[in-house]
């Protein structure tokens, strides 16, 4: 997870009607977050939903509030529900500073931690681990394939970023830099493995993201 910025003109149809999903909001919404769930990270293709930050069932009053309305993918929607509902909020975080978030390839395992100890950052610490680490001992078959298709990602990253550590040539630059683009996937694992390889200054302005 990341920063994310939304537009301030608030869709019509959540002032004139008593939906919360119009065509409008979701078109912001996919403009806004550059077509990826705000969760995973994950591009969306059909398959989104209009994810109630905090959630319906607790909150009824914020079902139309256009701050509390972002896009998520099925898998993360379904999971997220009404539990982590105060968890942080990401318009005015930045998540990518406070929550480290790596792949740990020889545990097969996602891990995520934070310095900051509060209920929000304990909360979306817990979310996240849930999400990629499943919510048993041994993650069930969506699960598995939810982190396999992060881990695969993950690995194409490292591959680019080795080889720019290897060769810091323009071209492998290039490779890395498009990688961090802020339409591209993954950007919260990718942003802890430039800051592990202490790429940070090198990559500065392309891991600003929505942090202006
Ligand atoms: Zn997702």
């Amino acid at each position: 997870m990341i920063r994310e910025r939304k537009s301030e003109n608030v869709p019509s149809s959540l002032l004139t009607t008593s939906q919360y999903d119009g065509e409008d909001v979701k078109a912001q919404l996919l403009e806004d977050q550059h077509e990826k769930c705000y969760i995973c990270k994950r591009k969306l293709g059909t398959d989104f939903e209009i994810e109630h930050f905090k959630s319906k069932n607790n909150y009824p009053e914020l079902r139309q509030e256009w701050t509390n309305l972002f896009l998520a993918c099925g898998y993360c929607n379904k999971k997220k529900f009404s539990s982590f509902d105060d968890n942080l909020y990401p318009l005015d975080t930045n998540i990518e500073d406070e929550i480290e978030q790596r792949i740990d390839f020889s545990r097969n395992k996602a891990s995520f931690t934070t310095v900051i100890d509060d209920v929000p950052h304990q909360n979306a610490v817990r979310m996240l681990h849930v999400f990629y680490n499943g919510k048993q001992k041994m993650r069930v078959i969506k699960e598995e394939r939810f982190f396999d298709e992060a881990k695969q990602k993950m690995n194409r990253f490292l591959e680019k970023v080795n080889a720019f550590l290897m060769e810091p040539t323009p071209a492998n630059r290039t490779l890395v830099a498009a990688e961090l683009s802020i339409e591209q996937e993954m950007l919260g694992f990718k942003y802890w493995v430039i800051r592990d390889n202490h790429l940070e200054a090198e990559f500065k302005d392309e891991i600003v993201w929505n942090k202006h």
